[in-house]
């Protein structure tokens, strides 16, 4: 099962790898964005933890909406909007439960990836974090039979080789898609942020 205090190390874990994560998101976004991933991450994350620290949430879907509130409200861009909204689905669909389990996870993100999808009317291989989400998200779902490590684990695999395709793809939605055929050859910087999430679910749930 998935509780409260693994949510807490988790929203930890974030802060932690995007504070150390921040210039190299931020050198992702140079040549095809405008430099700031990293530090829109790393700030957003930091305004999550002071708002978890000013007033604990009690349930797990209080803490998803802590997070998609802090992120909201602190980071500008797309990424500050579309992570929101993604916390925010999670929230809704989680609502008042105290643990998850490998289920409610899967539901959680599937509603949250929806959501970016609906909110920046992108799609599988437009060369955004969705090309990290969505096959982490098929990878969770035939993996019912596994236990909730191996299923993370997998996840966020299949995260990571949904990233590492994003290089040759051509963006067509955010910054990048502004750059054409120029944005070949790059990895999108929301496809690694997005498989910095998923490692650190495999690694502080248990
Ligand atoms: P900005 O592009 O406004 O500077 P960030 O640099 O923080 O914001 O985030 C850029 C990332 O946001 C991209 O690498 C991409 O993964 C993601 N992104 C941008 N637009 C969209 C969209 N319409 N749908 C999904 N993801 C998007
Ligand atoms: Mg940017």
């Amino acid at each position: 099962m998935i509780t409260l205090s693994n949510i807490h190390s988790f929203v930890l874990g974030l802060q932690a790898v995007y504070t150390e994560k921040k210039e190299y998101l931020t050198q992702l976004d140079s040549p095809i964005g405008d430099g700031d991933h990293g530090i829109n991450m790393a700030r957003g994350f930091d305004a999550v933890i002071k708002a978890w620290d000013a007033k604990p949430p009690i349930d797990i879907g209080e803490a998803f909406k802590t997070v998609s509130m802090a992120i909201i409200k602190n980071v500008g861009g797309s990424s500050g909007p579309l992570y929101g909204t993604m916390f925010l689905r999670m929230s809704a669909f989680v609502g008042k439960k105290a643990e998850i389990d490998l289920t409610d996870w899967t539901g959680a993100l599937e509603k949250g990836i929806e959501g970016i999808a609906q909110m920046g009317k992108g799609q599988k291989g437009d060369k955004t974090m969705l090309d990290a989400f969505y096959p982490a998200l098929d990878a969770l779902k035939s993996a019912e039979s596994k236990t909730l490590k191996e299923a993370l684990s997998a996840s966020a695999q299949a995260g990571t080789e949904g990233m590492k395709g994003t290089i040759p793809m051509l963006a067509k939605k955010g910054r990048a898609s502004y750059l054409g055929e120029r944005s070949i050859g790059h990895q999108d910087p929301g496809a690694t942020s997005a498989v910095y999430l998923l490692e650190v679910a495999a690694e502080k749930f248990e």
